[in-house]
């Protein structure tokens, strides 16, 4: 296709603004997917993606549009992944592209993750179409919002396009504004072979497909390519472009975007941000700026049932097929048995494969205190990275711990900001910055990572009845006095929930959890002291009281159908529950003891 036909762009957005409804739209008025075939979110492919109305993978669709000029017009439209965990897919897939709709839902305004997304759409060189979504509330204020988005972004809004995703209205001037504002992209035909990797996933009949961005040459079925990062040559099995399903294509050239099969075993082997070459006549230096996935919060995933751990460890190798910045080793515990130690790109990577492992494979998981990874300077001059509290060596060898920071950028509206700054407070973060946008504020925190990964969101979305929006980035290593915290159920040290906290706050978070372990832990036939610890100093004790009397006491012996029932009943309870030495823990507690109030 010649350059000046093709436009390649993104949609920026907040989550729920309009992102995916917008691009169901556009996918119909270009005739892309016949009526009957069309269903709502037809870019978000997977179930937990369309449930919980986030996009994960990067999804994309070529558009064939005559524009009112008569010319016949290729737009590629890459859906880019919508969650601060996956910033490092996003950036890539907005390397793959000239520009972006930025789209502003007209009756809420700019919010933290509009304005993350569009700096980076602005990092990577985008001009950027504003579009005002939603027009047909009641509430919408296009006026203000565009004022908004000159304001806090410093872009033209005049030319604003203003829709309504949901009733298709302004739809056709979306795409003339695509056609006439974005700028084609350029490459060299001739130039060797360079391409893009974006994205890659796992499909049960075709093994690896490969998302890529033709920059210069052109690629064609059975040519051999290699990867630059990884060297590995494969030959190409398949090529296509997205409509949104794959639809066989000869040869992709300079700007054009689609994907390729090459009998590649594993997600693992691709590399997103690598640079795809031909073997013979490779190109001399890949594309600058890839980074290979650093799973950044780790914690143990364990078999409620300790028999189950074969099944989880299919489960986990089925997983990590299809999603290459996950990590997982084999792990052994004390009190939990046989499990595996993962690692995530973010807290909700860990829920997403948590959740998936639960539903999709039917597994009781317990999963252990999420932990950042910390590093750790030794007193002979190594340095070294924790990934596990419990792998914590002897205090004593350690000259001085670091904790990664984050930048994070939260936006609400003025009467919630007390609450706010209180809450980042409380975290141990430092105020960067406050500015105002009307009635929102807009502040930046330096924050320490392991006081966001637990509960930060939660407390932060109860404290201002979902108002805030909530955006962060990591920006580095700092020293600071960091110690384990153990917890002693019955005297014995339960590993799974021992935690690295901030010295000064070990006290309060101590006697939270041991309190919040008292109510969760069942009563026994003994008296059972909680106690947290640091080394062998005892912070924070609860004592939770025996039982009085035999639950079947009551059955006088003679009524032996009630007594099996009964004997029954808690035998079910039971099964969520693991033993530390004589004392039962319900699975629940692993979780909600690590919350903080
Ligand atoms: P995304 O998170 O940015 O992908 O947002 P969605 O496309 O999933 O839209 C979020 C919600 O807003 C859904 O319930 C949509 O039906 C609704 N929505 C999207 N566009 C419009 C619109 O133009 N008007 C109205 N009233 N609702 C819309
Ligand atoms: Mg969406």
């Amino acid at each position: 296709t010649d350059l000046a036909r093709i436009r390649n762009f993104s949609i920026v957005a907040h989550i729920d603004h309009g992102k995916s409804t917008l691009a169901d739209r556009l996918i119909q008025a270009t005739g892309t997917v016949a009526d009957r075939d069309m269903k709502e979110q037809i870019l978000d492919s997977m179930d937990i993606e369309r449930e919980r109305g986030i996009t994960i993978k990067a999804n994309t669709v070529r558009l064939d549009y005559t524009a009112r000029d008569g010319q016949a017009y290729v737009l590629n439209l890459i859906d880019t992944p919508g969650h601060v965990d996956f910033a490092y897919e996003v950036s890539r897939s907005m390397r793959a592209v000239e520009g972006s709709l930025l789209v502003v839902d007209a009756s809420q305004g700019v919010e933290a993750q509009t304005l993350a997304n569009v700096y980076q759409a602005l990092d990577a060189g985008h001009e950027i179409v504003p579009v005002l979504n939603k027009i047909d509330l009641p509430a919408a204020e296009p006026d203000r919002v565009k004022a908004q988005i000159e304001d806090v972004i410093g872009l033209d809004a005049s030319d604003a396009v203003l829709i309504s995703a949901k009733s298709g209205l302004g739809i056709p001037d979306v795409l003339e504004a695509i056609v006439t504002r974005l700028p084609p992209p350029k490459g060299d035909r001739e130039a060797p072979l360079k391409a893009m990797l974006v994205d890659s996933w796992y499909d049960a009949y075709l093994g690896v497909v490969v998302m890529i961005r033709v920059m210069d040459g052109v690629i064609r079925k059975g040519d051999r390519i290699r990867m630059m990062q990884t060297g590995a040559v494969y030959a190409v099995d398949r090529l296509a472009v997205l409509r949104p399903q794959m639809v066989d294509w000869p040869e992709l050239g300079p700007g054009e975007i689609g994907v390729l099969t090459a009998s590649i075993k594993q997600v693992r082997d691709t590399r997103v941000g690598d640079t795809i070459t031909h073997e013979r006549r490779p190109a001399d230096a890949p594309l600058p700026g890839f980074k290979p996935a650093q799973p950044v919060v780790f914690c143990g995933l364990f078999p409620v049932d300790a028999a189950d751990f074969e099944d989880l460890r299919d489960a986990i190798e089925k997983l990590a097929l299809n999603d290459a910045s996950f990590t997982f080793e084999m792990e052994t515990s004390a009190a939990l048995g046989f499990g595996f130690r993962c690692g995530f790109l973010g807290l909700l990577h860990l829920e997403v494969v948590r959740d998936r492992l639960e539903r999709e494979y039917g597994l009781d998981l317990i999963t252990t205190a999420p932990s950042v990874v910390y590093r750790l300077h030794m007193k002979d001059g190594t340095v070294r990275d924790l990934h596990n509290p419990a792998d914590m060596p002897d205090p004593t060898h350690i000259d001085h711990i670091e904790e990664p920071r984050i930048k994070a950028t939260i936006m609400v509206p003025d009467e919630y900001l007390g609450d706010v700054l209180k809450l980042c407070q409380d975290r141990r973060g430092i105020q960067l910055n406050l500015t105002y946008a009307g009635s929102r504020a807009m502040v930046e925190y330096d924050l320490p990572l392991n006081e966001v990964v637990f509960d930060f969101y939660d407390r932060l979305k109860s404290v201002t009845k979902g108002y805030a929006s909530f955006d962060y980035h990591i920006t580095g290593y700092r020293e600071d006095r960091l110690v384990k915290m153990q917890i002693l159920v019955n005297g014995e040290p339960v590993d799974a929930l021992s935690m690295m906290v901030h010295r000064d706050r070990a006290e309060t978070r101590g006697r939270a959890m041991v309190e919040k372990l008292k109510e969760l832990i069942p009563r026994h036939m003994f008296q059972i002291p909680i106690q947290a610890a640091i080394g062998g100093k005892v912070i924070a004790r609860e004592t939770l009281s025996a039982l009085r009397k035999d639950v079947t006491a009551k059955c006088y012996g003679g009524d032996a159908t009630r007594k099996r029932k009964l004997l029954e009943k808690q035998k079910a309870g039971k099964k969520r529950m693991r033993q530390f030495g004589k004392v039962d823990i319900p699975q629940e507690a692993f979780i909600s003891a690590l919350k903080m109030d």
